[in-house]
């Protein structure tokens, strides 16, 4: 057996791992496991910025950011999290700052800060500026700067390792077990710790802004283990994706002053949302956009609308939005400077995943009873501080400000006191079965059918708009492509970098997060932030106001559900208005 011992064992090393990794480097042994490269983790591709109410260009407070993030996650988010984030978020970026990231300036030096969807001055009156950005490579910046930073305090890092299974013995978290993408064999990690920073999975979608390796693994480990996933019916659709291709074009450009256009030239966003418009929270920009499509005022009747960024001038567009106006060059080949940019909604983002409380813990039931040694940060994580609906920016700041109250957590309380729980007898059998058992059917279906299928489904049924007409379509076909699955026959059988066998691995993960998502759409029978149903269009908090838990069954696509409630500390749930 391939063995290794760490106290503490983080699993993904994108922003939300490889923050933690910063707080635990000096005393304990520590590594990260990462099917990726670092610096090719999701976070990378963040481009917008990162929200903290540091008030450099305009008066600001963490108060009104708190208010703004429980108002755009439709009263859903927990407001203790809520809290935390708006709070901490100020000290978690002067960190990135200190350790060397370079943020754009003000002309008197400070960071500089630029507007983004639903972010606003005193409890909603206009927006404000309030995310900090590295022009629209802020992801990029932080990947880098903190991998270097990591590098230098000799974080040990596994790369192209991609975990299987999560390890658990005396009620307590005791490892995972990995699969070396170089050689194919199968490495135990035996840790006090795990910490899972594993991202999302977009990659269920057609249309995403998602990169390849988004694919849920640790949600669906961790789900596999009997730990429920929360409110994974709440999952963002971008508003503004390449047509066609779903490359993301950064909120940032409506922040710097892009608008949207139908096919009468109109700015329709001024029609639904006029103090807002354009920069209202994006479960709202999207369906805009949806019903601009559905009434025929697409363009040229087709399903896209325009994003213009030409009137802001060449020299603004160069300066702040140099990446993403070269996405619309390189993939659509459209001009930015003369022409508007097709555009459709994007899957983008979970606002759900594995249950956690305030310190990072993963938490296993409506109790909120704590599973010792488990931590989770990042988009794999809902602590819940988007709620329903996430704004933009307030990822980057989630993944940092959670990521280190998670290392800090672990260095401070847990491990002065853990000890290492024995590893289960066999530790690696299931992996080590799942793998064996891929590489050696010689008969079945392969893959991209089944994938293919399992992306338009998602697509067409539990896209921006969801009925219980379409859910149920959606549990049918996800219950023939989980038996279709299960029969699932590779072409490479060879152990070297065996990548069909990753995307095997990944494509059962996106079955797996794809059932608790559409369960938990089916039973949510009302509108709120992201999740939309046409047969229930009003959110109705007085049966929905709670976070849904669901644990899986050996049951196809019946996942047990039971309800949690939200924790409101300051500010009651109000209807939107933007
Ligand atoms: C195009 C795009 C633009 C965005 N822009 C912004 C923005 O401007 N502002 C903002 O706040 N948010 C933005 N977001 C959202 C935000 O970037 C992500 O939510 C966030 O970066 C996720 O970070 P993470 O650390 O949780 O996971 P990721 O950065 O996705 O990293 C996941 C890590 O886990 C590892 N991993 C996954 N599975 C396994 C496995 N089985 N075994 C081992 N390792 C594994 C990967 O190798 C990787 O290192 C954007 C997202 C996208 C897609």
């Amino acid at each position: 057996m391939n063995y290794h011992k760490f106290d503490v064992v983080i699993v993904g090393a994108g922003g939300a791992g490889l923050m933690s990794a910063m707080q635990l480097a000096h005393g304990a042994s520590i590594a990260v496991i990462s099917k990726l490269y670092p610096t090719r983790s999701h976070t990378g591709a963040a481009q917008g910025g990162v929200a903290a109410a540091l008030g450099n260009q305009e008066e600001d407070h963490w108060k009104w950011h708190m208010f703004d993030t429980v108002k755009g996650g439709d009263y859903l988010v927990d407001q203790d999290a809520g809290e935390v984030l708006a709070r901490e978020a100020i000290d978690a970026v002067y960190d990135l700052e200190h350790w060397g990231l370079p943020f754009n300036r003000t002309p008197d030096g400070k960071i500089d800060q630029r507007r983004f969807g639903g972010h606003s001055r005193n409890f909603g009156e206009g927006p404000v500026r309030r995310s900090c950005y590295a022009a629209d490579r802020t992801g990029h910046m932080i990947l880098q700067t903190m991998y270097q930073q990591s590098i230098k305090n000799q974080v040990r890092f596994f790369n192209e390792y991609m975990m299987l299974d999560l390890l658990m013995s005396d009620g307590q978290a005791c490892g995972v077990v990995a699969l070396c993408l170089r050689d194919g064999t199968i490495h135990t990690f035996h840790a006090k710790t795990v910490v899972l920073a594993t991202g999302g999975y977009g990659r269920a979608w057609r249309i995403t802004s998602n990169a390849l390796a988004c694919t849920g693994d640790g949600m669906a480990v961790a789900y596999r283990r009997g730990i429920p996933l929360e409110d994974m019916e709440m999952y963002q659709f971008h508003p503004t994706g390449l047509y066609k291709i779903g490359i993301l074009l950064s909120e940032a450009a409506r922040g710097e002053g892009a608008y949207l256009l139908n096919n009468e030239g109109e700015r329709f966003c001024i029609r639904y949302a006029p103090t807002m418009q354009e920069l209202a929270p994006r479960d709202m920009v999207s369906r805009f956009i949806v019903q601009e499509i559905a009434e025929g005022r697409g363009i040229d009747g087709k399903d896209y609308v325009y994003l213009s960024v030409a009137h802001l001038g060449k020299e603004k567009i160069d300066a702040k939005l140099p990446d993403i106006t070269d996405f619309a060059r390189n993939y659509l080949g459209v001009e930015p400077y003369y022409e508007p940019v097709p555009i459709q909604p994007t899957a983008h983002y979970a606002m759900g995943g594995i249950p956690t409380d305030i310190e990072g813990r993963v938490v296993t039931d409506e109790q909120n009873s704590v599973l010792p040694g488990l931590y989770a940060a990042g988009e794999v994580a809902c602590v819940s501080v988007h709620g329903a609906n996430r704004l933009g920016t307030n990822s980057l700041v989630d993944l940092i400000v959670f990521g280190r109250r998670a290392g800090k957590h672990i260095a401070a309380k847990w491990l002065p006191e853990a000890e290492f729980a024995p590893l289960p007898s066999d530790p690696d059998a299931y992996a080590t079965e799942m793998v064996e058992g891929l590489l050696s059917r010689t008969t079945g279906e392969t893959q991209e059918n089944i994938r293919a299928e399992l992306r338009d489904m998602m697509m067409e049924y539990v896209g921006v708009v969801r009925s219980e007409e379409s859910l149920k379509n959606a549990t049918a076909k996800l219950v023939e492509l989980k038996e279709r699955f299960g029969a699932i026959r590779l072409m490479d059988r060879t152990r070297t970098f065996n990548t069909e066998l990753m995307e095997v691995i990944e494509l059962g993960n996106l079955i797996e997060c794809s059932e608790a998502t559409i369960a938990g759409a089916l039973a949510r029978k009302e509108s709120r932030g992201a999740h939309y149903r046409t047969d229930f269009e009003k959110r109705d908090d007085a049966n929905f106001l709670s976070h849904t838990l669901a644990y899986r069954s050996e049951t196809a696509g019946a996942p047990e559900l039971r309800y949690k409630p939200v924790v409101i500390t300051e500010f009651q749930p109000k209807e939107r208005k933007y």
